[in-house]
């Protein structure tokens, strides 16, 4: 007979996972709410359960849906809409989609004030940023002095190690990836100008670009600008983020006693 505390160990968190809007180009074209697979495989391999968010969901479907899962999830994808960090209009945005950037305010706002676990990675680091209000370089090539590349998607894998971040000690970076110096891959236009008040940087690129963001006193809510679900084959210490989220997420979970069972 199973005892209480092995099915409690058991249970894995189920981590809510924003969504892009894409337009399939198959005739008639089709539209589809996704995520790359790279992020799901990532939450399985850290032992949660990926749960997807659609999009288009009202502010009551979406505090049930944020009330009911144990961690968040914020992938990468386009750009945010400049007006909600007072930004400029740049020739290089793409791929704005208003109703993500509010579904993922939403998120964002919520999991810290409830101190939920969250990991937001590339433009869910710097939605992070925006959602606490911070802003943003339009486009890092023209407007940020002294910045090396960190626009490799056209041109590179996703797996491409570009540049090197320096990871603050006894941050929750460092914990999770057992290292204060790190190659990554950088596959982003934009970046955190402006740092939120309640975020303090903890990983940085070697032009100064902040890579890593964290919320003080919270459990988990980490933002990481290099995209670590890509990378986690070749360097399997980059699991560890995805592991914090699960670790923190799976405590939430038990502390809640919660009675779900995987
Ligand atoms: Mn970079």
């Amino acid at each position: 007979m199973t005892s209480p505390l092995t099915l409690r160990q058991q249970k894995r968190p189920l981590i809510g996972c924003t969504t892009y809007h894409k337009i399939v180009a198959q005739s008639p074209p089709i539209e589809v709410y996704g995520l790359m697979p790279a992020y799901v495989a990532a939450i399985r391999e850290a032992g949660g359960i990926p749960l997807l968010i659609p999009l288009g969901a009202g502010e009551d479907e979406l505090q049930a849906i944020f009330e009911s899962v144990d961690g968040v999830l914020l992938p990468g994808g386009g750009d945010i809409a400049p007006i909600a960090y007072q930004g400029q209009s740049h020739r290089s945005l793409r791929d704005i989609n208003p109703d993500r950037d509010r579904v993922e305010m939403f998120m964002v706002r919520q999991a810290v004030r409830a101190q939920k676990p969250i990991l937001a990675i590339c433009r869910g680091h710097q939605m992070m940023n925006v959602a606490l209000g911070g802003s943003l370089w339009e486009d890092i090539a023209g407007l940020m002095p002294g910045a090396i590349q960190h626009d490799n998607y056209l041109t590179s894998p996703r797996t491409f190690l570009a540049h090197s971040v320096q990871i603050t000690p006894d941050s929750k970076i460092s914990h999770w990836v057992k290292t204060t110096e790190l190659p990554v891959n950088s596959l982003h236009h934009q970046g955190v100008r402006d740092l939120a008040p309640e975020l303090t940087a903890t990983a940085v690129a070697p032009d100064g670009l902040i890579e890593g963001v964290e919320v003080s006193g919270h459990p988990f809510a980490v933002g990481v600008q290099w995209h670590p679900e890509n990378l986690i084959y070749d360097n399997p210490t980059m699991l560890g983020l995805f592991k914090g989220l699960v670790t923190a997420a799976n405590g939430r979970n038990e502390t809640n006693g919660s009675n779900r069972a995987f």
